[in-house]
Formats: C-alpha cells, sequence, structure tokens
C-alpha cells in the first residue's frame, strides 16, 4: 500500500532576539511543547539566544528530537545550544540554510528579524520557482507579521507575482493553530495515501 509522506520535521525560523512583548516569548515556548506533543522533530539555527533557543529548549525538554543547524562562524556569537539530538556545523550561511530545508517538511515562522524574514523569503521565492511544495505557515502572534502579508498582497496587486504566490503563506494566528494545520495536511496525505 502506498502512503503519501506525512510531516515528520518541522523548521522553526524565528528571531535571535526576545522582541520586547512577552507574548513572543509564550508563544515561542508553546511552539517548542506543541512540536514535541505532535510527534514532530524540530530544525532549527541551533542557537541558543533569542526565540529560537526559547522554542528549542522546550521542544528538548518536552521530549521533542532537535535538530540544530549552524554555520562555524555563529558558534560563539548564536551560542550553541547544548543537548541537541543531532548538530550540524556548517562553512557558511548557504548551507546552513539548504541542510535546513533539506531536513524539514515544513516551516514555521514565528515573530523574528532581518535573518527570519531572509529564511522565510527564501523559502517563498524556492516554492515560486516550483523547488519545493512544503507548506510555509506564518504565526502572526499580536499581528507581527501583518506587513509582510500586506507587502505580498501588494507585489500581486501591482502585477509584479502571480496571483496565486499570494497563497505561498498560510497563517495562523497562534502556535496551536499552527500545528493544526499541520495535522489537517497529514490527515489529508493519510487519506491519499490510503485511496491511492
Ligand atoms: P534574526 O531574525 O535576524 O534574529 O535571525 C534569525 C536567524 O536567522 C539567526 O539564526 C541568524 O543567524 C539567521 N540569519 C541572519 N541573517 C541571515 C541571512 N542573511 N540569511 C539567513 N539567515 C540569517
Amino acid at each position: 500500500m502506498k502512503t503519501a509522506a506525512t510531516i515528520k520535521t518541522v523548521c522553526v525560523y524565528c528571531g535571535s532576539r526576545m522582541g520586547n512583548k512577552v507574548l513572543y516569548q509564550k508563544q515561542a515556548e508553546e511552539m517548542g511543547s506543541l512540536i514535541a506533543d505532535a510527534g514532530l522533530a524540530l530544525v532549527y539555527g541551533a542557537g541558543s539566544i533569542g526565540l529560537m533557543g526559547v522554542v528549542a529548549r522546550s521542544a528538548k525538554d518536552s521530549g521533542a528530537d532537535v535538530i540544530g543547524i549552524i554555520p562555524s562562524h555563529l558558534d560563539d556569537v548564536e551560542i550553541t545550544q547544548e543537548g541537541l539530538a543531532e548538530l550540524h556545523v556548517t562553512d557558511d550561511m548557504h548551507q546552513r540554510k539548504k541542510l535546513m530545508f533539506e531536513r524539514s517538511d515544513a516551516f514555521i515562522v514565528l515573530p523574528g528579524g532581518l535573518g527570519t524574514l531572509d529564511e522565510t523569503l527564501e523559502m517563498m521565492t524556492w516554492a515560486q520557482l516550483n523547488l519545493h511544495e512544503k507548506p510555509i505557515i506564518i504565526v502572526n502572534s499580536n499581528n507581527y507579521w501583518s506587513p509582510l502579508l500586506e507587502l505580498v498582497d501588494h507585489v500581486v496587486t501591482d502585477g509584479f507575482a502571480a496571483p496565486e504566490n499570494a497563497s505561498l503563506l498560510t497563517v495562523a494566528e497562534t502556535p496551536a493553530g499552527a500545528i493544526d494545520l499541520i495535522k489537517n495536511i497529514n490527515d489529508q496525505k493519510r487519506v491519499a495515501g490510503l485511496s491511492s
């Protein structure tokens, strides 16, 4: 019996800083434990600082396998998290981002800075080029990402991207909403696998 592959490994992109609202840290903690509760593994940038560190420790402490991927030059800057199930040290940022992409079945984006934006836009542009069909889920905590969603709509409205590219991002309001989306996708894949 052929069963469509389900999402087992989720990459979380988020800030290497905490941000200045308690909600961001609270949701990062929730995200980690929800990933573990759903039986998913976490892929992330391997740092111990900021929201990325919060998600990773919460996932790890809740029992998830956490796979960290960091370029050697950021080992001191982002203070590589100890106790990860897997740690991969790459030569540069490009290798890091590629390996994070390869090891992940889906992407969840929490609030973050320019690095988070870069990673998110890269996954969007690779999807636009049909290089992958992995879901990219934005957690729009406190409307943090609304300006990005508006910008993407603006790009489409003014004719610089195809209308279907407006839906490259799936929006969840909360970490629980993001995990529900992944569970729904997995349910659909199981049904499709059973019927094929
Ligand atoms: P930030 O959102 O800027 O706090 O960064 C979040 C993560 O993205 C950190 O692990 C950064 O190392 C990483 N990052 C920073 N700049 C870039 C970049 N140009 N491309 C990809 N990732 C980056």
